[in-house]
């Protein structure tokens, strides 16, 4: 590390390494969830008690990923100087990232993926209905689809913050892109990541067998509510 290496306060150290360290560790899930090919995909996690979040390099193998490469930046998505792993440029999708941090104070973790079949949904621009019990008690309704955004300014986070604040989801499919998640950590944005994918394969699979059968809304609302409340999650990312 070099000379010029901020130094937070001790309680900010701990939990910038714990951090980097589920961070860097998470990444494997989406390898082994079958959400990313090659270098793609990105999971970042908020550093509690600090404006700052921690996310991957860009361009490196998964399998070189490491607590001590991931990438500290500020909330404008700025690389801390001196810092472990600051001579790497940051996933190219850290100004979505930060923004979402900006802007959604309750989020402590995102996650992109362009995992297949959420893609599929976001290149036709649809939105996945609500129609299986699993869905209604992880996301609370459809998953929405966000405005179609180009990389290189702050429309795909302006588009992920529009799209998700006051909405139940903690999955958005920006339109011609694919999935980014939310959650109270990285590990829920992660689980959010894996469930969307989950639920956009299983029901891609059955419109192709045939008409899907709505789930009328108060049966949504009672299956995302005792879900939310009775599995103990945390109520401070949902909206
Ligand atoms: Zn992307």
């Amino acid at each position: 590390m070099s000379n010029d290496a901020p130094t937070f306060d001790p309680a900010v150290e701990r939990a910038i390494a714990t951090v980097r360290a589920d961070v860097a560790r998470l990444h494997g899930e989406l390898v082994r969830y079958g959400l990313i090919v090659w270098t793609g995909g990105n999971v970042s996690g908020r550093v509690p008690g600090a404006d700052l979040f921690v996310i991957k390099p860009s361009g490196v193998s998964y399998d070189d990923l490491t607590p001590e490469n991931m990438i500290l930046c500020d909330l404008d998505g700025a690389v801390i100087p001196g810092t472990p792993g600051s001579e790497r440029s940051p996933s190219s999708d850290t100004a979505a990232h930060a923004y979402v941090y900006r802007h959604m104070p309750a989020v402590g973790g995102v996650v992109h993926t362009h995992s297949t079949y959420a893609v599929a949904w976001a290149a036709r621009g649809e939105e996945i209905p609500c129609v299986i019990t699993a869905m209604a008690d992880e996301f609370g309704g459809p998953i929405p689809i966000g405005p179609f955004a180009i990389i290189g300014d702050d429309s795909i986070g302006r588009g992920i913050v529009e799209t998700l604040s006051g909405h139940r989801s903690r999955a958005v499919l920006m339109q011609n892109h694919g999935p980014f998640t939310i959650g109270s950590d990285a590990k829920d944005a992660v689980k959010a990541a894996v469930m969307v994918e989950d639920v956009a394969r299983t029901v891609h699979l059955a419109r192709e067998a045939g008409p899907l059968i709505p789930i009328p809304q108060s049966a949504i609302d009672s299956l995302f509510d005792r879900y939310q409340n009775v599995y103990g999650q945390s109520e401070d990312t949902r909206r």
